[in-house]
């Protein structure tokens, strides 16, 4: 079957060569990405992942070209030429095509697409059972809250989880009372002591768009959440731990390095959230 793309207003089959090599996002990292969920034909939190991207544009005075309506439209219209119905649908804006200097040009067409692929596959038993983590140093830049396509230290940490048959790997930063945990390479941080729900500031980490909907199921559920520096230590001696992400929903998290937590068993406030997560997203599917 004839995968299609979206590419600055057109449909195009997915291998048509379009990018100039000119293009910044190809040479300098100089683009941002958004990965949305599409269900059932439909997508969630649609909005709320564009206005990050477009509030990220603004803050890197790259022009943003479309309205939500058009970009939603384009989707719908992939859904239906590449007939998918579950799916994960990529969306990448760079500043465009130039002469290869760093500072850019006041005026560039940015490049945007889209992509929509059918969702990766995932074991249920990852949800089931709960997945391992380990850590891996934050060696990233000051403006992690922007989503750009600068990604070789999370590809190095995923690259390293992989080699260490985990799921995903948690960067750590350091401060004068120890190690802490910031984010993971494509997922945001959660822990439960003591009843409280605890995930990690929003201090140079992305505003993840499935940890703003867990925080705001649990205010709704009376659940106490701390936005907080989550200490590493913190985190091996927490009742119960999951990560999140638009892909990984709310995944239980069981070990870290080599270091069980709660002796490997999933938490009930977890499980509770797991399944809260899938009426949340039944109720803010888009179009
Ligand atoms: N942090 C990073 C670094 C990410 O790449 C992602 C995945 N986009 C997340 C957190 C989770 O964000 P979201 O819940 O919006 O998918």
């Amino acid at each position: 079957m004839k995968i299609y793309i979206f590419f600055n207003g057109d449909f195009y089959p997915e291998k048509t060569p379009l990018l100039s090599i000119l293009d910044r996002g190809l040479c300098f990292g100089d683009g941002l990405f958004e990965l949305i969920r599409c269900i059932k034909g439909r997508f969630l939190l649609f909005s709320k992942h564009i206005k990050r991207m477009r509030d990220s544009a603004t803050f890197l005075e790259i022009p943003f070209p479309y309205g939500e309506n058009e970009l939603l439209n384009a989707a719908k219209e992939l859904t239906r030429r590449n007939k998918i119905k579950d799916g994960e649908l990529y969306i990448e804006i760079t500043r465009g095509e130039a002469p290869r200097y760093h500072q850019f040009p006041k005026k560039t067409e940015p490049n945007f697409f889209l992509v929509l692929n059918p969702l990766r596959e995932m074991p249920e038993e990852c949800w089931a059972r709960g997945v391992k983590v380990i850590t891996f140093p934050d060696i990233r830049w000051g403006y992690c809250h922007l989503k750009t396509i600068n990604l070789l230290p999370n590809v190095l940490a995923k690259e390293m989880a992989k080699n260490s048959n985990a799921y995903e790997a948690f960067f750590t930063r350091e401060d004068k009372k120890g190690t802490y945990l910031t984010e993971g390479s494509s997922s945001s941080i959660f822990a439960i002591k003591n009843g409280f729900l605890m995930t990690s500031e929003l201090d140079n980490i992305l505003p993840g768009t499935t940890r703003a909907a867990v925080i705001e199921i649990a205010m709704k559920r009376k659940i106490s959440v701390k936005e907080t520096r989550l200490y590493l230590k913190e985190f091996i001696e927490s009742d119960e731990a999951f990560l999140t992400s638009t892909v990984s929903e709310v995944m239980p998290v069981i070990k870290i390095n080599d270091r069980l937590i709660a002796s490997g068993m999933i938490g009930d406030l977890t499980l509770k959230l797991q399944s809260e997560y899938k009426k949340f997203i039944k109720e803010h599917l888009e179009w």
